[in-house]
């Protein structure tokens, strides 16, 4: 099973990098809606679309914008938005104000359920919440062929109110804004630094982290120091624009 990173900076994007938009190519799964999705097209393999929204801040919803004109070149059968309500809503109200762009496109907004959520071809994702400004969501995703946790934006510890709910998955997507040395920048902004993300893998002994959101200001290739997290936990990659892993058996 194929995960595509569509975007992976946070914020804006830079030279080297789009804002998140991590795929499914296989399941029709998107994880976030930043500017990444202007490539979906070019892996998508469905015709329909199940986007999960970790929170409604623009860097991770304003590639909902672009669908109108994807849907319009290629239609798909439907496209469906998870996320917590108040986020849905916020997005109907301001991000697809008249006055901000000019026509919605065909979206399904459903509010995430309370216990678990159906995805195609047999997947299941549990959300958690997650502490930032305004509220998030990570997840829990599962299908018979692999499973992954998907954690942005927020603080990351070994201690972590969600570490239960990650422990184990063979692949954590997890946020890195910062590197150790703007750990107190991480803590007031409600963003993550290098060593506690990779404390965090290991107590939660997952089999591979890969990290992703980092700060787009730094043009570095490597802004987070990726070396000091493989001190802790080796199985540790850095994400970069149009990177492909493989789940599972494949
Ligand atoms: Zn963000
Ligand atoms: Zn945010």
């Amino acid at each position: 099973m194929r995960v595509v990173f569509l975007g992976t900076t946070g914020y804006h994007p830079n030279d080297r990098r789009h804002t998140l938009a991590v795929l499914l190519p296989e399941v029709g799964v998107l994880l976030d809606a930043g500017t990444g999705l202007f490539r979906l097209p070019r892996y998508l393999q469905t015709s329909q679309l199940d986007i999960l929204l970790s929170h409604a801040h623009l860097d991770h919803v304003v590639g909902l914008t672009y669908l109108l004109g994807m849907v319009h070149r290629r239609p798909l059968e439907a496209i469906r938005v998870h996320a917590q309500e108040a986020k849905l809503q916020a997005i109907e109200e301001h991000l697809f104000s008249e006055l901000l762009f000019p026509v919605r496109p065909p979206l399904t907004m459903c509010p995430l359920p309370p216990a678990e959520l159906p995805l195609p071809q047999g997947g299941t994702a549990r959300w958690f919440p997650l502490e930032h400004p305004g509220g998030a969501v990570g997840y829990r995703l599962r299908w018979p062929q692999g499973e992954l946790a998907y954690v942005t934006d927020t603080t990351a510890t070994p201690e972590a109110p969600y570490l239960e709910a990650i422990r184990g998955v063979e692949l954590l997507i997890h946020e890195c804004y910062f590197p150790d040395h703007e750990a107190e920048l991480a803590r007031r902004t409600g963003h993550s630094h290098t060593s506690a993300v990779a404390r965090l893998a290991a107590e939660a002994e997952v089999g591979q982290l890969v990290l992703v959101h980092m700060d787009p200001g730094s043009e570095a290739e490597d802004p987070i120091d990726l070396n000091r997290a493989r001190r802790i936990f080796p199985a540790t990659t850095l994400a970069h624009d149009e990177l492909e892993l493989s789940l599972g058996s494949g």
